[in-house]
C-alpha cells in the first residue's frame, strides 16, 4: 500500500471523510494514527506516541495489537472471514452465544448477534414491541427512560437519548415520542424511586418497555447512580406488565467493577444489549440477549419469528475475536485490574477538585470523570492532554477516561495528570 504523505492525507480527510458528529468539510484537524500497541497509539511521521485514556470509546479493554486476539483473528481468517447466517451456522457464533449466556445474569438465554450497538438496541426495542403484539397487546409500543441517557444514533435509540444533549429538537416530529422521567440522582432517594414507580404505573397501558443504562450513564453525561434504582425498576416493571431492557453496551465486560452493571443490583433484565468491549475493540459486533419469556412470547405470535437479519449477522471473524477476548478477560483477575485502576484514578484525580472551574470529580471501576462548571474548550483540553502524552476526547462539560485494563500504574498516573491538565486548560 502506498504511503500518503500526512499533509495530503489530512487534506483528503478534510474534504471527503465524515467524522463522528463532524461538519463537512472538517474544521478540526485530527491526529493521524499509524499503529497501536499495548496502551499506546503511534502517531504518523514521528509525532510520537500517546497513552490511550479512552480505550477507543470503552472497547479496547485488553489494549491494542494483543497477541491472543491477533492469533484468534488470523486463525479464523484462514478458515473464513464471513458466511451468511441465514440457513448456515458456525462454531464462532455458537461458542460466543454460549459464553454470553453463561456469563450474563441468570435467565438471559437467547442471543441475537448484531453488527453495532445501535442495531442491538433497535433489536431490543423490536423484541419488546413484538412480544406485546404477539400477546395481543399492540397498544404497548412506547418506551420509558430516564433523562441523561445515551443508546445510539439510529432512530429508536435516538428517541431514548437525553432530550437535551441529544438531537431531539432537530428531530421533533420525526422521532418516536417516548416517556421521560428525571435523570437518576447519584444516591438513593425514596422520592425519586416513587417517581419511577408512579410513571411506570401511569403509562403501563402504552409502555412496551423501560430502557436504561444501569449504574453508569455514558455518552449522555457520564453520571453514576445507585444500583438500588434497578431493583425499583424491576419490581415496578413486573407489577405493571412492562419489560425491562438494560443497555450494557458501555458498562459490560467489567468496566464498573462487575462483569455487568446489573450485578451491582442482582437484577436480571428481560433484554440486555452488549457491544463496545465485546470484541476487545477489534471489530464491530454487538448482541441482544433475552429471556425465554420474551423469546417464547415472540415465537407464539401471528408472525412467530424475530423479523431481523443483518447481512453480516454473526460475523465469524468478529465472533472468534469476541470469544478470545472474553476468555482472556475471564482467565485473568480482571476485577483486581479494574480495582487497581480505580484506586489509581482516585489518587490521581483527587487534586482536580482544587482546580478552578471543576464542579465534580467521580470515579467508579475503571472510569474517571472530571466535570467542569462550563463547556470544555475541546482544542485547549485535548492539546493539554497531548502535551502530557495522553489521548483524551472530552465532550460537553466533561473530561473523562476509561483506560484499557492492562494500563500499568505509571500510565494510569500519567492519564490522571493529563485529565487534570485538560481540566486546567479546558
Ligand atoms: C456506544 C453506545 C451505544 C451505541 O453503540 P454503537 O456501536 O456506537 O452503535 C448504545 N448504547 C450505549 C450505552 C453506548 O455507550
Amino acid at each position: 500500500m502506498p504511503d500518503l504523505p500526512v499533509s495530503e492525507l489530512l487534506e483528503l480527510d478534510r474534504r471527503h471523510v465524515w467524522h463522528p458528529y463532524g461538519p463537512m468539510p472538517g474544521r478540526v484537524e485530527p491526529l493521524v494514527v499509524e499503529s497501536a500497541s499495548g496502551v499506546r497509539l503511534q502517531l504518523a511521521e514521528g509525532s510520537g506516541e500517546l497513552v490511550d485514556g479512552m480505550s477507543s470509546w470503552w472497547s479496547a479493554i485488553h489494549g491494542y495489537n494483543h497477541p491472543v486476539l491477533n492469533e484468534a483473528a488470523r486463525e479464523q481468517l484462514g478458515r473464513m472471514s464471513h458466511v451468511m447466517f441465514g440457513g448456515l451456522t458456525h462454531e464462532p457464533a455458537v461458542r460466543l452465544a454460549k459464553l454470553l449466556v453463561d456469563m450474563s445474569p441468570d435467565g438471559l438465554e437467547h442471543v441475537f448477534l448484531a453488527d453495532s450497538g445501535s442495531v442491538s438496541v433497535e433489536v431490543a426495542v423490536k423484541m419488546c414491541l413484538q412480544y406485546w403484539r404477539s400477546l395481543g397487546r399492540s397498544g404497548k409500543q412506547r418506551l420509558l427512560t430516564w433523562r441523561g441517557g445515551y443508546h445510539g444514533d439510529t432512530w429508536q435509540p435516538m428517541s431514548v437519548c437525553d432530550p437535551e444533549g441529544g438531537m431531539h429538537e432537530l428531530w421533533s416530529g420525526v422521532l418516536p415520542r417516548q416517556v421521560f422521567v428525571d435523570a437518576p440522582p447519584a444516591e438513593y432517594e425514596e422520592s425519586y424511586a416513587e417517581q419511577l414507580r408512579s410513571a411506570i404505573e401511569r403509562h403501563a397501558d402504552e409502555l412496551a418497555a423501560v430502557i436504561v443504562e444501569p449504574v453508569v450513564q455514558g455518552a449522555g453525561g457520564m453520571r453514576f447512580h445507585s444500583p438500588a434504582y434497578l431493583r425499583v425498576l424491576r419490581e415496578a416493571c413486573d407489577a405493571h406488565d412492562v419489560l425491562l431492557v438494560f443497555d450494557e453496551i458501555a458498562t459490560g465486560f467489567g468496566r464498573t467493577g462487575a462483569l455487568f452493571a446489573a450485578e451491582h443490583a442482582a437484577v436480571t433484565p428481560d433484554v440486555m444489549c452488549v457491544g463496545k468491549a465485546l470484541t476487545g475493540g477489534y471489530m464491530t459486533m454487538a448482541a441482544t440477549l433475552c429471556t425465554s419469556r420474551v423469546a417464547d412470547g415472540i415465537s407464539q405470535g401471528e408472525v412467530p419469528v424475530l423479523a431481523h437479519g443483518p447481512t453480516f449477522m454473526g460475523n465469524p471473524l468478529a465472533a472468534s475475536v469476541a470469544c478470545a477476548s472474553i476468555e482472556l478477560l475471564l482467565g485473568q483477575d480482571w476485577l483486581g485490574e479494574v480495582k487497581r485502576i480505580e484506586a489509581g484514578l482516585r489518587d490521581g484525580l483527587a487534586p482536580a477538585l482544587e482546580i478552578p472551574g471543576v464542579k465534580d470529580v467521580r470515579v467508579l471501576g475503571a472510569i474517571g470523570v472530571v466535570q467542569l462548571d462550563h463547556a470544555v474548550d475541546m482544542k485547549a483540553a485535548t492539546d493539554a492532554a497531548v502535551r502530557e502524552g495522553v489521548w483524551l476526547r472530552p465532550f460537553r462539560d466533561l473530561i473523562y477516561t476509561m483506560p484499557p485494563y492492562v494500563t500499568g500504574d505509571a500510565d494510569v498516573a500519567r492519564i490522571a495528570r493529563a485529565v487534570c491538565a485538560a481540566a486546567r486548560e479546558g
